[in-house]
């Protein structure tokens, strides 16, 4: 009951400091989807861009990817989603709830009204749709909404080996939207209907899977400790054999401490080649890699790290949520680190109503906003409330100009964390703020 009480904490203040919103409000809200307000993006940008950085930006072996979300419904057929990708899922015979037939204790009796559920169905979670003015018959114009953003490179693999000639192993990199018809959305951006993944297929020679696996899981870590994720919240676990999807051969998901439980934040795949090679048969068209050196044909290995970006937007969030006291007050905020902080300082004159105060403030802002832009401007209310309401959304830094800083051209600032206050040079700023 009391982890049910933080998460509502969190989803409280997310929402009441412009984080994340429930999809569609003022209709009554859409199931399984959230829109994200400015603090939100702000924060999810953050983390996509160290991502992209570390995985594309920092490495020679990294190609980015943004393939579209709509594709061809072969490529649904070849990859299996077709067939394959569903949930278990059973309904009352009382109330017509649906529930994922995996995730109950009892799955004879309604959690909900303690009616008699009905046979265990295959329920498929990828949302279909028609692509042009095609009539309804027409099997042609069916597409779907990708389920996962990697089959979006699978298919491109030949495209790729024809435009840069990369060398193994290499990678295919890509931050998207995926879509899943989930049967029972829940826990707030833990499972949604509508999510972002960022995703890798690493292409390997067979015999050095194990070596790319290893790396990319020390990546994935250090990636989570880049973001301020703590050591002790995270858990990786070997997936077993009869748990793993039916492509691959190991599979090690990291898990989070949610305050709902102990619940799977991203994994690492090793798919073998049954991507391409579905898609070889799929199309008729030849994939094989041809190295240069053995002048071996082969399909290549695929190490494929996953990561669900709102699932890391909560988990950081989570982490993040602190309650404490300062100076006999109480406070809940986040504590972000500096490098996912959606507002990295926050610049004050000491008085509104002193023209010269604010006229300098304004001029440390705006220089200071060419070096560091996720800054705020504030000068609403007295100083205590500045803070309290920047440390809310986690800002690591309040910047205050006063008059002292007229003449000698020093601020204060003070840490959200301790509280405390010193005072520095502006030119040090750039440097003491930056994420
Ligand atoms: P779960 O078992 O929790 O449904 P999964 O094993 O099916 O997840 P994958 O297919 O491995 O998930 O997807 C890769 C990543 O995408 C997951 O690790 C997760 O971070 C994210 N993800 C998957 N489904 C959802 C969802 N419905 N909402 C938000 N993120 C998701």
């Amino acid at each position: 009951m009391v982890e049910q009480n933080v998460m509502e904490k969190i989803v409280s203040l997310a929402k009441r400091r412009g984080f994340v919103y429930q999809g569609s409000e003022i209709y009554g809200g859409l199931a399984g989807t959230y829109d994200y307000a400015p603090l939100g993006v702000a924060l999810k940008n953050n983390l996509k861009n160290i991502w992209w950085r570390r995985f594309v930006l920092d490495r020679e072996d990294m190609y980015g990817f943004d393939a579209a979300i709509l594709m061809n419904a072969k490529v649904w057929e070849s990859s299996g989603h077709v067939g394959g990708f569903a949930d278990p899922v059973v309904e009352c015979s009382k109330c017509r709830a649906r529930f994922r037939a995996d995730h109950l204790d009892n799955e004879e009796l309604c959690p909900t009204c303690g009616g008699a559920l009905g046979s265990v169905q295959e329920f498929n979670m990828m949302f279909e749709t028609k692509v042009g003015a095609s009539s309804v018959e027409d099997n042609q114009a069916i597409s779907y909404l990708r389920p996962e953003t990697a089959q979006g490179m699978f298919v491109n693999f030949k495209n790729i080996l024809d435009t840069f000639h990369p060398k193994l192993p290499f990678g295919l990199a890509q931050i998207g939207k995926a879509f899943r018809n989930e049967i029972a959305p829940r826990d707030f951006l833990f499972r949604t209907r509508e999510f972002e993944q960022m995703e890798i297929e690493y292409f390997v020679r067979p015999n050095d899977w194990e070596v790319a696996f290893q790396e990319l899981r020390a990546e994935i870590l250090a990636y989570l400790s880049d973001i301020g994720l703590k050591t002790r919240s995270l858990h990786e676990l070997e997936v077993p054999e009869g748990e793993r999807a039916h492509y691959s051969k190991r599979t090690i998901d990291v898990e989070f401490d949610y305050p709902f439980g102990q619940k799977e934040l991203c994994g690492l795949a090793y798919r073998t080649d049954y991507d391409l090679q579905a898609h070889q048969t799929g199309s008729q068209v030849d994939l094989t890699f041809f190295d240069e050196g053995s002048k071996e044909r082969f399909l290549p290995h695929v190490i494929e790290p996953s990561l669900g970006v709102d699932r890391l937007v909560l988990a950081v969030l989570c982490d993040a949520y602190t309650e404490d006291e300062m100076g006999g007050e109480s406070r809940a905020y986040f504590k972000f680190s500096r490098a996912v902080a959606p507002v990295k300082a926050a610049v004050f004159p000491l008085l509104k109503n002193k023209p010269e105060l604010v006229a300098k403030a304004r001029a440390v802002y705006e220089e200071l906003k060419k070096v560091v832009p996720q800054i705020m401007w504030d000068d609403n209310g007295n100083i205590g409330k500045r803070y309290r309401r920047q440390d809310e959304i986690g800002t690591p830094s309040c910047i205050t100009i006063d008059f002292d800083t007229l003449s000698d051209n020093t601020v204060t600032i003070r840490d959200r964390d301790t509280g405390s206050q010193s005072r520095v040079a502006i030119d040090s700023l750039p440097a003491l703020i930056a994420g």
